[in-house]
């Protein structure tokens, strides 16, 4: 049976990116990196599950997701981007997406990077983020998920690249076996990948063309 939860609070913090704290079930209990099945609790809905990732604290009194609106499809986060304080979602079992297994260095693309904030607000709680790099690919620097954190976070070891920024002084360009080979450096350790399908599968090719181990690449399955 879902969990009927309630939201507690929204806001927009990119363009197209809602927060939402929801109320948490008792009991429910996720490690960083999962996902659950959510959706609206409103007739005619209740059985369009999409996955989202849990972006806080295992330990936080409340859930939060970071979700990327699609307001031009008339999907479920059309649908979400519309929601407010007191409407209500349901919630399924949390299910294993990526979980962290070492330090190492994360891509994400996009709203890819929500499990990864749940992994990296873990470590830091824990005095144990040294050793991990984040880079995010996003189209302009206003779509950077939680900027600000991140920055405060990881320092140095926060990279960005932006492929629509139409700025002077902005580098416009994807990630590619170039950037790849001058912001890694070194290839041997973890790799964590996370973002659309696409994404997933360029990124991975290049880290294994460039002599990253299979077996120590993490992607979602
Ligand atoms: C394990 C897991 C965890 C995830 N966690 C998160 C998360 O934390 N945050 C987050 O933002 N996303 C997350 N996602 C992605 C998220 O589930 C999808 O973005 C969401 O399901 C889209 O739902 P929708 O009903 O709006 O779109 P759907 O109708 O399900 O369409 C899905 C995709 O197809 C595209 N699409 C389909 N039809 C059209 C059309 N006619 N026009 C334009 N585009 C179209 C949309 O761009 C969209 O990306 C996660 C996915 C997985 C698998």
């Amino acid at each position: 049976m879902p969990h009927p939860v309630k939201i507690l609070r929204t806001e927009f913090i990119t363009p197209d990116v809602k927060r939402f704290v929801v109320d948490r079930p008792k009991g429910y209990k996720f490690v960083p990196g999962q996902a659950t099945d959510v959706a609206i609790d409103r007739p005619g809905y209740e059985d369009q599950l999409r996955p989202f990732t849990f972006t806080c604290l295992t330990t936080a009194r409340r859930l939060e997701f970071i979700i990327k609106i699609y307001g031009d499809h008339d999907g479920v986060t059309k649908q979400l981007g519309l929601m407010h304080a007191g409407d209500g979602l349901l919630l399924h079992e949390p299910f294993g997406a990526i979980t962290y297994q070492g330090p190492g260095f994360f891509i994400a693309g996009g709203a890819g990077v929500t499990p990864f904030i749940a992994i990296l607000r873990d470590l830091h709680k824990k005095d144990k983020l040294k050793g991990n790099t984040l880079l995010v690919s996003n189209h302009t620097a206003n779509d950077v998920i939680l900027d600000d954190e991140l920055a405060k976070m990881l320092g140095r070891h926060f990279l960005k690249v932006f492929t629509r920024q139409h700025v002077i002084g902005f580098r416009e360009r994807r990630i590619d076996r170039d950037t790849l080979v001058v912001l890694v450096q070194n290839f041997d350790q973890k790799f964590y990948v996370c973002g659309p399908d696409p994404f997933v599968k360029d990124i991975s090719g290049m880290l294994l063309d460039l002599g990253a181990r299979a077996e120590s690449l993490v992607v979602e399955e």
